[in-house]
């Protein structure tokens, strides 16, 4: 039992859920056995551009968290190292989210025991503000009036009131700066296999979710949700493993014309360093970074600080940034998106990164029982270790 197709069998959360909700019934049926403490998700703001990270004990609740936000990049690893360490939860996850997740499991800052992993196949993300605005300039529409949007056949769809749809290729988006994040268009990973199951709609049937079981835990998972009668299941035929499959190979090679096309044009030395020059040392990169924990940060040491009061030169700082985290970047881009000076921090990082994937064959977030290379106080990742 390897792939299944899979829905729920609560039509309440079927009208809910993105493809059948069967990823909402699976975390309801975790909460129910007591199998987790807590379910770790993300649910809709104040609006479809908006998502909140949700921590919920209660699983009739869980319904109103169920549905896909694709312009939310929201992550939530550093919660989880942060907050509910010595719980055991259940969390949903982007490839992102379960790469840093693995990264930080090798930092000794998460027991991966105590997670369940319900992966999320993804495509990429849009950033909320970008997709606002290119929903008024090339949709011509008010974004308040869009009922649900998705990524699907290359194409940006929004879907209205009134049950109409308007779609763009992304290709065309892309090509005018608007559509996914840059660090979405360059990431390989759409599957994320070191999650317990893999959930997404590649290949499967209407109103169903075509799930990939990955770990002995996630069969579990599955075979307790059938056997007490929360989801129901069917065998996905020759063709559609054959459709997911081609899909996941065309998008990763997409990702490798993008890095192509970003990471290969190196940039000079004086080009760092004017980029760099630009910092004002905000430290938003270091506080959004997903997978970045120490208890005490080397940035604060004053050691590295020519006064007291100053923090330190921005090329020193990022130098220190690159030295401790580098290796385990995991190209989310969070860092990008919070940077007020517009500096591209993902590209400096994933660019490293990629060279000690060429030279040692690590890969950040995927590759199994090997710690990254890195500096710092791998002990003392959060308070109290
Ligand atoms: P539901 O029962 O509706 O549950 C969805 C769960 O996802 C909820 O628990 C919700 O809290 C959580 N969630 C919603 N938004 C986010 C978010 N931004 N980050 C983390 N958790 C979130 N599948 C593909 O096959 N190809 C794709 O390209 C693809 N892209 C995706 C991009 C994003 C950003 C997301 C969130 C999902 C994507 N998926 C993709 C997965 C797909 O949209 C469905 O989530 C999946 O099929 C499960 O459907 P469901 O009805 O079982 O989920
Ligand atoms: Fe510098 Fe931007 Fe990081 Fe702020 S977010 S410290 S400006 S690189």
């Amino acid at each position: 039992m390897k792939y299944l197709q899979v829905r729920a069998k609560d039509p309440k959360i079927i009208e809910k859920g993105e493809n059948g909700g069967a990823v909402t019934t699976i975390l309801k049926s975790l909460l129910d056995s007591k199998k987790v403490d807590g379910v770790l998700n993300i649910s809709k703001g104040n609006n479809l551009y908006d998502g909140i990270p949700t921590y919920t004990t209660d699983s009739s609740k869980l319904i109103d968290t169920a549905g896909s936000l694709h312009c939310a990049p929201t992550m939530i690893s550093d919660i989880i190292a942060r907050y509910l360490k010595e719980e055991i939860i259940a969390v949903t996850t982007k490839p992102c989210d379960a790469m840093a997740i693995d990264e930080i499991i090798k930092r000794v800052g998460i027991d991966r025991d105590n997670v369940y992993m319900i992966g999320l196949n993804c495509g990429g993300t849009v950033r909320p503000a970008v997709a606002e605005e290119m929903i008024r300039l090339f949709y011509e529409l008010d974004p308040e009036d869009i009922v649900s949007e998705e990524i699907n056949k290359g194409k940006f769809i929004v879907e209205l009131k009134d049950g109409s749809e308007k779609s763009i290729k992304m290709d065309d988006l892309e090509d005018e700066g608007y559509g996914r994040r840059e660090n979405c268009q360059r990431c390989e990973l759409k599957i994320p296999r070191k999650a317990d199951i893999a959930c997404g709609n590649w290949g499967s049937s209407k109103g169903y979710t075509f799930v990939e079981i990955n770990t002995p835990r996630g069969e579990e998972i599955v075979q307790y949700a059938i056997d007490n009668e929360y989801i129901e299941v069917k065998k996905p035929s020759e063709k559609q493993l054959v459709i997911r499959s081609k899909i996941e190979q065309v998008m990763k090679k997409m990702a490798k014309r993008t890095q192509k096309k970003y990471l290969e044009t190196e940039f000079t030395k004086e080009e760092k360093e004017d980029i760099l020059n630009r910092c004002i040392k905000c430290f938003r990169c270091r506080d959004v970074c997903p997978v970045c924990n120490c208890v005490t940060c080397s940035m604060e040491k004053e050691e590295f600080k020519e006064h007291p009061s100053q923090k330190p030169d921005p090329l020193l700082m990022h130098g220190i940034r690159l030295g401790h985290m580098a290796f385990s970047c995991i190209n989310c881009g969070q860092c990008d998106d919070a940077c007020p000076m517009e500096i591209p921090v993902s590209r400096l990082f994933q660019n490293v990164q990629l060279k000690y994937t060429k030279d040692t064959g690590y890969v950040s977030g995927v590759s199994e029982n090997k710690p990254p290379m890195y500096s710092g106080e791998k002990e003392k990742i959060i308070e109290g270790e």
